[in-house]
């Protein structure tokens, strides 16, 4: 049976290692993204998550569809020369750089039953 409470890690390796089945663009994908990069945020802004306005490829050659959501990183160099990811390349960076170990920005786990994010504090 399905958990209906799933930590940060879970999602974000949920979302890159089944990559073929997960629908990227999900409200707890999402969450996971924005989660994982507001964390990074919070030590250096590098950075942020956008809707395409027009058709991309990510850094690893994923096709990114207008009007889905996707990250990019400013690490890369000046304006324009932002690196593009999918929200499947970002959630394997975020989960190899162990986000769910940072302090949490918003929140924890995703919760299936309410489909929204809570913050579970570690007693
Ligand atoms: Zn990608």
């Amino acid at each position: 049976m399905r958990q209906p409470i799933r930590s940060l890690n879970d999602i974000l390796f949920n979302l890159f290692a089944n990559e073929k089945y997960a629908d990227p663009q999900e409200n707890k994908n999402v969450w996971a993204i924005n989660e994982g990069i507001s964390r990074l945020n919070m030590r250096r802004y590098e950075w942020q998550t956008v809707k395409a306005q027009k058709e991309h490829e990510c850094i690893r050659g994923h096709k990114i569809k207008v009007g889905d959501i996707y990250c990019k990183n400013s690490a890369g160099g000046g304006w324009g020369n932002d690196w593009k990811f999918c929200l499947s390349c970002a959630a394997m960076i975020l989960y190899f750089l162990d986000v769910e170990k940072m302090p949490p920005y918003t929140s924890t786990h995703w919760n299936y039953a309410e489909n929204e994010s809570v913050l579970i504090e570690e007693k």
